[in-house]
């Protein structure tokens, strides 16, 4: 996931940790669009036009992007593969990229996908961390370790507390603020680390789909919610559909979750 990876636990031996660690490996051999041979990667070349059959972690990914898409009214969408591909080489998108560009051309049905439009590129960089992380939870759960926290970069997932404690403590960044966690997760988006300079602009790499362009105010979202898939995906969402339209969206469909903005 291009990233570095962090699993702290609470138990008897650390037998736990390998399985944990490789389970992210999967899941990036899965999910990810910087390996050419990725399944992601796989599917985009082969299923324009023609449902093809893909794993059940792809497709419960698509399917929770899909739902986001639709209730941030395509702020949130991971066919922005196009515009993110041409923004790592330094570049700006021009209309035939931008044609290749839109979650309606995503079809999803008994575990296939279908795209339909040629060229189409899907990049999960807004939600697969979030994922990983909660599934990397999933694994160290089914070996007995319950005190955990796997932190993939700025997606944090929570299992149950260090021993003696209510929570495990988070500093959130930009404010420092400290928050307490546990069997929840925290991702914060918006990071001004990655960018991209033109014009005397400064472009982030989240992209409003609507113009092809990286976001160019510096708001920084955080949002906590019971999933790491919810919580990286929607602060992403967030970041798009700015605080107010973001918070009524969250206010509507997802309750249980808590967003803090912050404006550089
Ligand atoms: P980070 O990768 O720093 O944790 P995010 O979770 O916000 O930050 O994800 C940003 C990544 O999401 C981008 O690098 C890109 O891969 C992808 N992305 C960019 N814009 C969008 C968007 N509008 N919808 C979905 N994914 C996006
Ligand atoms: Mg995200």
């Amino acid at each position: 996931m291009g990233t570095v990876v962090r699993i702290t636990i609470y138990a008897e031996n650390d037998s736990s940790i390998k399985p944990a660690f490789a389970r992210i490996a999967q899941l990036d051999d899965e999910l990810s669009d910087y390996k050419a041979d990725s399944e992601l990667n796989r599917v985009c070349r082969t299923a324009y036009d023609r449902p093809v059959r893909v794993s059940g972690d792809l497709f419960r990914v698509l399917k929770a992007a899909q739902k986001l898409a639709q209730r941030s009214d395509g702020a949130f969408d991971v066919t922005i593969g196009p515009v993110t591909h041409l923004w790592r080489q330094g570049k700006l998108p021009d209309r035939e990229t931008l044609g290749r560009v839109g979650w309606r051309n995503v079809v999803l049905r008994d575990h296939t996908v279908m795209l339909k439009v040629a060229g189409m590129q899907l990049d999960l960089g807004g939600i697969a961390k979030g994922f990983a992380a909660d599934e990397a939870l999933k694994v160290l759960r089914a070996r007995g370790v319950r005190r955990a926290l796997v932190a993939i970069s700025g997606d944090i997932a929570a299992g149950d507390p260090p021993p003696g404690e209510s929570g495990w403590t988070i500093a959130v960044e930009p404010s420092g603020e400290n928050i307490s966690l546990r069997n929840a997760a925290i991702s914060t988006s918006g990071d001004t680390e990655q960018f991209l300079e033109s014009g005397g602009v400064r472009y982030s790499h989240i992209i409003d789909p609507k113009t092809g362009l990286g976001l160019t105010n510096r708001a920084v979202v955080t949002v906590i919610a019971p999933r790491g898939i919810d919580a990286d995906s929607l602060a992403t969402a967030i970041s798009v559909m700015g605080e107010e339209r973001g918070r009524e969206m969250a206010a509507r469909f997802y309750k249980r979750s808590r967003i803090m903005i912050a404006n550089r």
